[in-house]
């Protein structure tokens, strides 16, 4: 049986020498991950499309060139965020100062899905880095390219006590869960999700969960369509669908159905009209579960697959209803179903019944119904007028609620994720106030008059 605790303890007491801890060492060690990104970045353009038929334009714009970014952020801001900084101090602490030291857990352990698996690795990695933790990542056994590439890397830039790839599957993930650490950050579907948190409250472990979800896109009479269509087919069909906070499903407006889902179509066609630049569906069993859905409603547009090279064609479906079961979880691939609403109310409703979503998108020119929408649903995050964009900006925390997952990261985000808020009173010797001791002369009386 595969065990880590002695990998664990090495990190462990590699963590209490302190060296991760110092600015310097973790200004380092990012810019030392940026040039190794750097110098694999024509391996892991390969990797990914070995993996997952990615473009390069793909996997530069939505994994290297992404994460990249993120380190640059991050290295602009680390020495004012890693700052102790000072609070108010109330009245009734008189003689004190309040300071608060983000300090960082300890070892972290970060668990990666597939869909984008150099990015949704690395970018918390960099959150660990930054904040001053030691980390062993485990990347998807899903996208083995990567996976390996990923562990030679980390391997060739960091010693095994401060950052350590293990590679492998479910056994291998919850070997990993045996062990003690001191914060999981999990990104996966939300059956795993449970798993995860099950293994954490075992040994009390802070986490992070970022899951998924059916994530809705409202199209409302008063919309700009043409935009919209250009922005949902973007959205949507990047990655083949598989994509957490893709558009999982369409409520569009009865009266702009139809012209709607032409320019839809001419979207669809321009961007991904090319059948060999699709992102491929990641394994066959992925591959059969969203070909089933294709029996769903009508198809639209799309509709044809390739079961030699796992590619489905960017699908919309109409005649769609809640009891189709291309409706019961999230999607995760090129299909895209389209149910029709006539007021904005009723699709509030429809998803306030639902989990709340990872993502949400209204596209629409008035201000009342974007506020409504806005206002009454909970969900992770979202855009009005576009999609997915939301995710790309350092000054967005990203994450779900409830289903969705529980925390967030990216930018302050990350480093916030894994620092811990120490809270410290400094008090004076200087004088003493006598209130508080028990044996004070009414006492009881004054200490009313602060503490009501
Ligand atoms: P998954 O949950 O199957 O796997 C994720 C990771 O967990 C993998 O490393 C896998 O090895 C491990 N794992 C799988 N089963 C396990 C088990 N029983 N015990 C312990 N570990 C286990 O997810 P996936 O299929 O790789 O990714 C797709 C899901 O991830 C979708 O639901 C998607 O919405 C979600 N997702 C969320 C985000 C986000 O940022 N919120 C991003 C990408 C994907």
């Amino acid at each position: 049986m595969e065990n880590y605790q002695s990998l664990v303890e090495k990190q462990r007491a590699y963590f209490q020498i302190g060296k991760t801890k110092e600015v310097t060492y973790r200004i380092k060690a990012l810019e030392k991950l940026r040039q190794a990104i750097r110098n694999y970045e024509a391996e892991f353009m390969k990797a990914l499309n070995d993996d997952l038929n990615k473009t390069e334009f793909d996997a530069y714009a939505t994994e290297i060139g992404f994460v990249l970014h993120e380190i640059r952020f991050v290295l602009k801001h680390l020495r004012s965020w890693t700052k102790p900084h000072k609070v108010k101090t109330p009245m009734t602490h008189l003689g004190s100062t309040s300071m608060i030291y983000p300090e960082p857990y300890g070892v972290a352990l970060i668990v990666a899905p597939w869909n984008y698996p150099f990015q949704l690795a690395v970018a918390p990695l960099i959150g660990a880095i930054a904040a001053g933790n030691c980390a062993i990542l485990k990347p998807s056994e899903l996208t083995p390219k990567t996976s390996a590439l990923l562990a030679r890397l980390v391997k060739e830039t960091f010693s095994e006590e401060y950052i350590s790839v293990v590679e492998g599957g479910i056994e291998t993930s919850q070997a990993l869960l045996r062990e003690q650490f001191d914060y999981i950050f999990f990104t996966g579907s939300v059956p795993v999700g449970k798993v995860i948190m099950e293994a954490a409250a075992k040994k009390l472990t802070p986490v992070t969960l970022e899951l998924g979800g059916k994530s809705p896109c409202i199209v409302t009479e008063d919309a700009n369509l043409k935009i919209a269509a250009k922005r949902i087919a973007w959205g949507k069909f990047m990655n083949s669908g598989q994509t957490c906070i893709a558009p999982d499903y369409l409520y569009v407006h009865i009266n702009v159905k139809e012209r709607f889902l032409t320019l839809l179509k001419e979207a669809i066609d321009d961007m991904f009209g090319q059948e060999n630049t699709f992102t491929k569906i990641v394994s066959e069993r992925h591959f059969l579960r969203l070909k089933e859905f294709l029996l769903d409603g009508t198809i639209y547009t799309g509709g044809e697959t390739n079961q030699q090279s796992l590619m489905i064609k960017p699908t919309v479906l109409t005649n769609i209803t809640w009891d189709d079961r291309v409706m019961e979880d999230e999607i995760f691939g090129p299909i895209l179903p389209v149910l029709e609403f006539e007021e904005i109310e009723e699709v509030i409703r429809q998803i306030q019944q639902k989990p709340n979503p990872l993502a949400l998108y209204i596209f629409s020119e008035n201000q009342e119904k974007q506020q409504r929408v806005i206002n009454n649903i909970s969900f992770g995050g979202g855009c009005i007028n576009d999609t997915v964009y939301h995710i790309t900006s350092p000054y967005l925390p990203f994450g779900g609620v409830g289903s969705s997952g529980i925390g967030a990261y990216h930018g302050k985000g990350s480093f916030d994720t894994f620092s811990h808020e120490k809270s410290v009173l400094k008090q004076t010797t200087k004088f003493d106030i006598p209130f508080r001791y028990p044996n004070v002369k009414d006492g009881l009386k004054k200490i009313k008059m602060f503490l009501k």
